[in-house]
């Protein structure tokens, strides 16, 4: 077999679905685990869809990922350019083609033509097809005289390249997902395939003749595509492309978090979720979240994407793309839709927030702390992030998970209070002050130690002592290892944090 070359075809008519980028996701992890070509082809050829900016958020959204383009638009390579708009002069050849085959033929129906046709057959109570029944009879190519013909297209007649669907033929076909599957053409539409009027080919004339170009070996896409598969094999047929035609795999589709239907921008809006990569900012003003902003890590969004849809047939959840390129088959795709789970998502986000490195929170974190009128310096941001972040779930969770080791407490938890502000405990907090007066190193080892000694040398109960000497620091019962919070603070801040308390809550 020859080089296994991919691609990833979006049309820009609008922000990415996670859909659509787990598509590029395994695209991208098929052709790298084989050594392959990853390409980027922009299907903008159907101008009343194409939406500014989308194409744009479709390769921002690619590189956040860490999908790497190979080959494509923003990239270049050997069968540029890469944007259908582009290519244009390509396809109109290949449509006459056909037509000289006998594989096409020209229509010039009207619109209004075709409106009266759809009107009398829904009357009739069936749904109006162009197909081998109907065209005989319509103002095709195939009843009038090549003159006709020729004059209609020269003194401007708009009309179309339809594709003639064979009538009852079965179409055998393979998909790597499903198996193989039979279609009888008799079922099936003359789809257009070009049109006079913008002098564009429609999605499947100008895929077929893309993907045969551009040489490549395998289509993976979405399920919704499934439908045009006997179409597509037989527009191999009547090219004579069989020999290079590509095998297909179609992905099953995203599913709802209840399981019931696909998984659309409304569910998101409804429970709180983002269903796009980034954030997208309508034409109307309206802007949808994007889980890059919500503070997920793009590691964690292609973990959990590569994972809907895939399974590595063991228990393995985390995976780095470069486990992933590894462990990646189509045999492991499932058939039926997977399901979406905004937990889940927030329980990926989680994982690799608690194993992220201190420095690199730490980094994220100082911003958050600047808007809260916090100047600190990296090494404090990442000393506080290194404490909390195996509670955290996303970046910006450190901000309240962390707060009371920048800003020292002005009130004090009352449930905590009734609950250990009492007994020998103010008095045994007053003698781990002096305690910490009097030691000079303050870092988290040696006061875990001096803590623990003092408790456990004069049998206190270690959760009364401690927890009351952690209302006077924190002010709440919350956070990390004392010692670690008064090594963060500092000698003098926790003293005076002590102090105040004991003058607060009463000795
Ligand atoms: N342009 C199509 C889309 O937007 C591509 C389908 C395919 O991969 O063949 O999904």
């Amino acid at each position: 077999m020859g080089k296994v070359r991919v691609r990833f075809a979006p049309s820009p008519t609008g922000p990415l679905h996670i859909g659509g980028v787990r598509t590029a996701l395994y695209n991208y992890l098929f052709a790298r685990q084989a050594g392959g070509d990853f390409i980027l082809r922009i299907e903008d050829t159907d101008s009343q869809r194409f939406v500014p900016g989308a194409e744009e958020y479709i390769l921002e959204s690619l590189k956040w990922c860490g999908i790497e383009v190979d080959e494509g638009v923003g990239k270049g390579g050997p069968h540029a350019p890469y944007r259908q708009s582009e290519r244009k002069d390509i396809y109109l050849r290949y449509a006459l083609q056909l037509v000289e085959s006998g594989n096409a033929y020209y229509a010039f129906d009207s619109a209004e033509s075709l409106n009266e046709l759809r009107a009398a057959a829904e009357k009739a109570g069936a749904p109006f097809a162009y197909n081998y029944k109907v065209r005989g009879e319509l103002e095709t190519s195939l009843r009038l005289s090549d003159e006709e013909v020729k004059a209609r297209i020269e003194r401007g007649d708009q009309w179309v390249i339809r594709f003639k669907m064979p009538e009852n033929e079965d179409v055998a076909m393979d998909d790597l997902i499903r198996g193989h599957v039979t279609v009888n053409t008799s079922t099936l539409d003359d789809k257009v395939l070009y049109k006079s009027a913008d002098e564009l080919p429609t999605y499947h004339l100008a895929n077929i003749v893309d993907d045969h170009l551009m040489e490549i070996s395998h289509v993976i896409r979405g399920e919704e595509w499934l439908p045009s598969l006997p179409l597509h094999y037989l527009l191999y047929m009547a090219f004579g492309w069989t020999d290079t035609q590509p095998q297909f795999a179609h992905l099953p589709l995203l599913l709802k978090p209840t399981g019931q239907g696909k998984l659309s921008k409304r569910d998101g809006d409804k429970m709180g979720f983002p269903v796009f990569p980034l954030e997208w900012h309508g034409k109307d003003g309206e802007v949808s979240r994007g889980y890059r902003e919500d503070g997920y890590f793009p590691e964690a969004f292609v973990n959990m994407l590569a994972l809907l849809g895939w399974n590595p047939g063991t228990t393995q959840e985390i995976f780095s793309m470069s486990e992933l390129i590894e462990a990646f088959s189509l045999e492991r795709v499932g058939k039926s839709g997977a399901r979406f789970s905004p937990d889940k998502a927030q329980w990926f986000n989680a994982q690799y927030m608690h194993t992220r490195n201190d420095e690199e929170l730490g980094r994220a974190f100082l911003p958050i702390l600047e808007s809260h009128g916090i100047a600190a310096d990296l090494a404090t941001a990442s000393k506080a992030a290194s404490l909390m972040k195996s509670r955290a779930t996303f970046v910006n969770d450190l901000w309240e998970l962390t707060e009371f080791l920048f800003v020292a407490p002005t009130e004090y938890d009352e449930k905590a209070i009734a609950k250990y502000w009492k007994n020998e405990n103010p008095a045994r907090v007053a003698e781990i002050r002096d305690m910490l007066a009097a030691t000079d190193d303050f870092s988290a080892e040696n006061l875990k130690e001096r803590l623990h000694e003092l408790i456990a040398g004069n049998e206190w109960p270690m959760g009364q002592a401690m927890n009351s000497f952690r209302l006077t620091v924190v002010g709440a019962c919350k956070g990390p290892d004392m010692g670690d919070v008064c090594g963060f603070i500092g000698k003098e801040e926790t003293i005076a944090r002590i102090d105040r308390a004991l003058d607060a809550l009463g000795r």
